[in-house]
């Protein structure tokens, strides 16, 4: 598909996990020429480094509960200084908290960047079907689906070949912990950026292939014209 240029944008992509946050936001990437944020990946980034930081991000992560509000805008906005930046990106997981999206939306403002919300609406019993069923590649982060996208090669990535994980935060009573924190602390942003926000989508994330799911953002997007 040939690369289209959205000006300078940020789209926030937000939704319960296992909504298909990750592989809307990298079909995106693909669509818009611009970087793929995660602050999911970034976190598990400072806990491969295994310090101090590292190892409290663990411990909130793998118990299904966010990081501070703090740690995650520093994280993001050190990410959207980079020059690569500077014509938008697609930030995946980010903001999950009402604190977070009035933080965010500042910066966006400051940096004069258009922002554009995707909420990915997928109901829990899906969500939990494809989180029991999610493998990882804990070196590049591709992410698998044992029923719907399964790696070429028994529990191997098919990119890099390194044997697939099951996340610690894909265990069955973390996910539910992780759906009751979500209800409280992100579900909330459904208002706040139907309100707030200028660009505001709502894509149901229940039906079709991911790849269906994300040409939909898509779509939205590139029809938007901001
Ligand atoms: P993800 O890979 O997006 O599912 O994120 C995995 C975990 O990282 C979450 O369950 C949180 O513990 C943490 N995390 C990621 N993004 C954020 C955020 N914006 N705010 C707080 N915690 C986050």
């Amino acid at each position: 598909m040939p690369k289209i240029t959205v000006g300078t944008v940020a789209v926030m992509l937000f939704g319960p996990p296992g909504s298909g946050k990750g592989t809307v936001a990298q079909y995106l990437t693909g669509c818009f020429d611009v970087p793929h944020i995660s602050t999911g990946h970034i976190l598990r980034e400072q806990i491969a480094l295994a310090d101090g930081l590292g190892r409290e991000v663990k411990e909130l992560m793998d118990s299904g509960k966010l990081v501070a509000d703090e740690l995650v805008n520093r994280i993001v906005v050190d990410r959207l200084s980079r020059p690569d930046c500077a014509a938008g990106a697609i930030l995946d997981g980010y903001p999950r908290t009402v604190e977070q999206a009035k933080f965010i939306s500042e910066v966006l403002k400051q940096r004069a960047l258009d922002s554009m919300v995707i909420y990915l609406d997928v109901d829990y019993d899906v969500v939990v079907s494809r989180l029991t069923a999610r493998r990882s590649c804990p070196q590049c982060g591709a992410v698998y689906n044992l029923r719907s996208k399964p790696p070429k090669v028994d529990s191997r990535c098919d990119l890099d070949g390194t044997p697939l994980i099951t996340r610690d935060d894909d265990r069955e009573d973390v996910i539910r912990q992780r759906l009751d924190n979500y209800e409280t602390q992100t579900q909330p942003l459904v208002d706040y950026f139907r309100e707030q926000a200028t660009w505001y989508y709502r894509v149901n994330g229940n039906d079709g292939s991911s790849e269906q799911i994300a040409e939909r953002a898509c779509a939205l997007i590139r029809n938007s014209n901001p």
